[in-house]
């Protein structure tokens, strides 16, 4: 593969950090598919710009995987036939398209959608490698400061979006991942060719998102605030009467001093 050996190791800390359960999702506006070739579920990663080893019919709506990057660009016709099925079991009469966003095209709603209920439910996110400079994702992160969450940036250079932000790490993203991986002492393994869906011995793969997996994550968030209105509603009036409730139940934390850090190993040391 003619991946950087840098970007490489990123995608895989992605993949070991959510399957050890330390993230949640991935919203990514990279164009170059490594978190699908990772081996990252569909169901932990948002692809907002499009993927160049995906392809997406146009009557069904279904996605699916190539085995190589597409040809095109800008959600051109790749005359390439539905792979899907109709509801009657007949072959989808649709047309493959390539899904790469072309800078007039809308952004996915079915990937922001979701970018943007899990950002509501996070108690932190994490902007790495970004300038934070392209409309509208760029806000997404921001949204977990709706209900308390933080926001970590990690880029080499200032971003707009820096000021907003409750830390601020100005250096390499593989630097700060590898040290953070050794932080949780996480071993990082090399790329696995079975666990990647491009891979030519793979079944075709189905990269949709479909409306099921949408209304789950939408009742997962309408639960996750309701369980946080309940709880800031008893902070607000707790039971003086209650002899069994610890005194530091309702105690209210005031949000840690926010820091600017320019280096890593401020954060290592
Ligand atoms: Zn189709």
């Amino acid at each position: 593969m003619l991946i950087k050996e840098g970007h490489y190791l990123l995608i895989i800390i992605f993949l070991y950090i959510i399957v050890l359960g330390y993230a949640k999702y991935v919203v990514s506006q990279n164009i170059d598919g490594l978190h699908l070739k990772s081996g990252l579920l569909r169901q932990y990663v948002s692809e907002v710009h499009g993927n160049m080893f995906t392809m997406k019919c146009n009557k069904c709506k279904r996605s699916y995987v190539s085995k190589t990057a597409v040809k095109t660009v800008g959600q051109r016709c790749l005359n390439i036939k539905c792979f899907g099925k109709n509801k009657n079991g007949h072959q989808c009469r649709g047309i493959l398209y390539d899904t790469i966003l072309d800078w007039e095209h809308q952004l996915p709603i079915e990937e922001l959608e979701l970018s943007e209920l899990h950002s509501k439910m996070a108690d932190l996110c994490i902007c790495l490698g970004t300038s934070l400079q392209i409309q509208p994702i760029n806000l997404v992160p921001f949204n977990a400061k709706k209900n308390k969450g933080k926001v970590v940036i990690c880029n080499l250079q200032k971003t707009n979006c820096d000021r907003k932000a409750d830390l601020v790490i100005h250096t390499y993203v593989d630097d700060l991942m590898m040290s953070l991986m050794k932080i949780l002492g996480v071993d990082i393994d090399k790329y696995d060719e079975i666990k990647d869906p491009t891979n030519i011995n793979h079944e075709i793969t189905d990269w949709s998102i479909y409306e099921t997996d949408l209304k789950k994550v939408r009742e997962i968030k309408r639960n996750t605030t309701k369980s946080k209105k309940r709880k800031k509603s008893e902070t607000k009036f707790p039971n003086p009467e209650s002899e069994t409730e610890s005194p530091h139940t309702n105690q209210i934390l005031k949000p840690s001093k926010i820091s600017k850090l320019n280096n890593i190993d401020n954060i290592i040391k």
